[in-house]
């Protein structure tokens, strides 16, 4: 691999800038979808009934060691699917994560359900146990937790909480497939796992989601739901993912386990970078837990904010600055939900997230650790 000279950059080469910027997203290399697409063309098989609709979900359900995996058409409807499909219903109450981003949230609203809002433990991604024992009523119909960023999110303390309630675990792994909790991939560790399969995520198909589960009943309610009740009476929706997105699918899981590792490699170099005891630091995460690297999330003694302008100005701006984050109840639609959530408010503001994906040239992932090591150094006390 090529080796960059930070301090004498090539003649002629230019500066990452706002015009220039380091891309942020990342298109996996072609590796056989062009000759499922014209397979699945020449069929003339193009709905959600498609046999390719079902390899897919085999595939799916076998690389992430699960009975049953459901395609549907995005991540907003696996969620809102598997809320259905939990029992939730209208007037009903969802407990959530302040780190809950608005699609996270939205399909609780689209039930008709009533989102609570609960704090993040201190250091982490996952529900503050004692929050959720506090906020579980009679109503509380299921909850949804959230591994943000691709970080893992340890809910087995308020797992134990809400399985003593007998209130179903939704997990929205939409950033997160391949991320791991104490070995296990995060979307197994509850009643259901949602997914993403939006371009923006490890496994991309344009639009496009599924679910995973080994409850049995579960997976046929959602079955049944998302195929327009099997047009045996009951009531449903037509979620189904259409037969070219899943023959896409189908060949990109196969690429998965590779882009896991090459994400891992990058996010080492950055971490690389960073000095003990200093300033910065990656988001923790426990020992037994591995993040899939969607983005490196550094945590700053402080805050987040003048690392992440400095990113901003030079052209690659944090997921933080680029989609806002910040606790949910600070979203309009979501303010008649406010709570007290002190954890989730220094996450957000100490937290920025940069690309670690396989399509970084050496050079852009050499800018990038450069930016992050005149942090590591020259912020702070010393
Ligand atoms: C992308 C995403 C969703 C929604 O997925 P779509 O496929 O875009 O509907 C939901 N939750 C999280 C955390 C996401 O990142």
């Amino acid at each position: 691999m090529a080796t960059t000279d930070l301090d004498s950059p090539a003649v002629g080469v230019t500066e990452f800038t706002a015009e220039s910027p380091v891309e942020d997203r990342y298109g996996p290399p072609l590796s056989g979808e062009l000759a499922e697409l014209e397979r699945v063309l020449a069929s003339g098989r193009l709905s959600g009934g498609a046999a390719v609709v079902a390899d897919y979900e085999r595939a799916l359900a076998g690389w992430f060691g699960v009975t049953r995996a459901i395609a549907v058409s995005s991540g907003s409807s696996a969620l809102h699917a598997a809320l259905v499909a939990a029992g939730v219903k209208p007037g009903d109450e969802v407990l959530l994560p302040a780190t809950a981003p608005l699609p996270t949230a939205m399909p609780i609203l689209t039930c008709g359900a009533i989102p609570v809002i609960v704090d993040v433990v201190p250091v982490g991604l996952a529900m503050d146990p004692a929050d959720v024992a506090a906020k579980v009523t009679g109503r509380t119909a299921a909850a949804v937790s959230l591994p943000l960023w691709g970080y893992p999110a340890d809910d087995r303390p308020a797992k134990e909480v809400l399985d003593a309630a007998e209130i179903p675990l939704i997990e929205d792994a939409c950033q997160a497939h391949g991320t791991r909790v104490d070995g296990r991939y995060a979307g197994t560790l509850g009643t259901a796992g949602c997914f993403s399969t939006h371009e923006r995520k490890l496994l991309a198909t344009g639009e496009g989601g599924f679910v995973l589960t080994n409850d049995e009943e579960f997976g046929e309610r959602f079955d049944f739901y998302t195929h327009l009740g099997h047009l045996r009476g009951g009531h449903g929706v037509n979620y189904k993912l259409a037969a070219p997105l899943a023959a896409i699918g189908r060949r990109r899981v196969d690429g998965l386990e590779a882009q896991l590792r090459a994400r891992a490699a990058n996010a080492a170099r950055l971490r690389n970078v960073l000095v003990a005891g200093g300033p910065l630091i990656e988001l923790p995460v426990g020992a037994d837990d591995s993040p899939n690297y969607y983005t490196f999330v550094l945590r700053a003694a402080r805050s987040a904010g003048e690392i992440a302008a400095a990113f901003t100005d030079a052209g690659l701006a944090p997921d933080s600055v680029r989609f806002g984050y910040r606790p949910l109840y600070h979203r309009p639609l979501f303010a008649p939900y406010a709570t007290d959530c002190p954890n989730a408010e220094a996450l957000a503001a100490t937290t920025l997230q940069l690309p670690v994906h396989p399509g970084l040239s050496p050079r852009e992932l050499e800018w990038i650790a450069d930016r992050i090591a005149r942090f590591a150094r020259g912020m702070g006390s010393r």
